[in-house]
């Protein structure tokens, strides 16, 4: 009997509130899926988690040292992933960031190659930006990633400092200086002698990664890997 009330009252709230699939629309009734599992199948899936020298890996080569590097998507114009990102990015939607996390959280699991993560870090947002979007995506990301597979989060200790220049009319070489100098460590205790997993949304040149990432390596005894939602390599 208890059963057949639930039952209704979880009709009555789906009724209430519709939860349709953020890619086709179509009605998905686990609160918990953003996607139906049809749109998830159809996410273009890099396979990268598994697969040492992978093209993310390549992208770090001969720039810094890492353990071991991945994205679980490919990003494209006109796609789902494009569509989930902006909703995480400018549209608010906190929970596709955590569903996102989940989905490469998995992925870690399932991979022998980031067995010896020790705790994951999120990439941090410039300032202004994380105070305009009210959160940094790139930390739903990892609490998405720790719901499934359980690994502490290091939140705070590496900060990223304010531009106050303009950087438009720089040129690269003056530009990657000015990266260099963007991230500071605050509290070395907590990350020395860890094996870090560093976070993002997407990766694309790897330049913001690569420079975020020296800090955490100058730090004693630590190891870095990286990880992020989507690649465009
Ligand atoms: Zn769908």
């Amino acid at each position: 009997m208890k059963k057949i009330i639930s039952n209704i009252s979880s009709s009555i709230s789906h009724l209430l509130f519709p939860h349709n699939c953020l890619g086709c629309a179509t009605d998905v009734l686990n609160e918990e899926d953003l996607i139906c599992s049809r749109c998830v199948t159809e996410l273009p899936a890099t396979n990268y988690f598994k697969a040492a020298e992978n093209p993310i890996e390549k992208i770090f080569y001969g720039r810094i040292k890492i353990e071991n590097a991945a994205a679980g998507f490919y990003f494209t114009k006109q796609s789902l992933m494009q569509h989930l990102l902006q909703q995480l990015k400018y549209k608010g939607n906190k929970d596709v960031g955590i569903y996102l996390g989940k989905l490469i959280g998995y992925e870690l699991m399932h991979s022998k190659r980031f067995d010896d993560i020790d705790a994951l870090i999120p990439l941090p947002l410039n300032v202004k930006r994380e105070f305009k979007r009210g959160y940094n995506q790139s930390m739903l990301i990892c609490q998405g990633i720790a719901s499934v597979w359980q690994k502490p989060i290091i939140n705070g200790m590496v900060i990223r400092t304010v531009f106050t220049e303009t950087q438009t009319n720089k040129s690269r070489i003056n530009r990657w200086q000015n990266m260099d100098g963007v991230f500071a460590i605050d509290n070395t205790k907590a990350i020395a002698g860890k094996h870090i997993l560093l976070i993002d949304d997407v990766v694309t040149s790897g330049a913001t990664l690569e420079a975020c990432g020296h800090k955490i390596l100058e730090v004693a005894n630590t190891k870095l890997s990286i990880a992020t939602v989507t690649c465009t390599t």
